[in-house]
């Protein structure tokens, strides 16, 4: 059976897409990343590789209060960003429930831009 092989966006995390997953994904639909909590809505269910994704945001509990949110593309871009001695890269984001300020860390998987 074919799958299809699909690169988180935020984390490089390979997602694998059986052709019984893909039967039941339409557009509109939302997959998350198992290993980061991205949420990618199908934009785009074809034929063999005919599949696209567009990024919604990163599912995150605030350590803080405990409430859920998404981290947005929008958020992402406008977050402070540290480089931490060991070389990966930390977002710096606010929780928009209790303000508490959260690192997120993400693996850079892309050499190829
Ligand atoms: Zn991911
Ligand atoms: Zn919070």
């Amino acid at each position: 059976m074919p799958i299809l092989e699909i690169e988180c966006p935020i984390c490089a995390e390979v997602l694998e897409l059986t052709d019984e997953d893909r039967a039941e994904l339409s557009v509109g639909d939302v997959i998350v990343c198992d290993s980061c909590n991205a949420e990618m809505e199908v934009t785009r269910s074809g034929e063999g590789e005919d599949f696209e994704l567009d990024l919604l945001g990163v599912l995150t509990v605030c350590p803080g209060c405990g409430e859920e949110f998404d981290v947005t593309d929008e958020m992402l871009a406008a977050a402070p960003l540290l480089e931490s001695p060991d070389g990966s890269q930390v977002s710096v984001v606010e929780c928009p429930h209790c303000r508490a300020k959260i690192e997120l860390e993400f693996t850079e998987g892309s050499d190829a831009e």
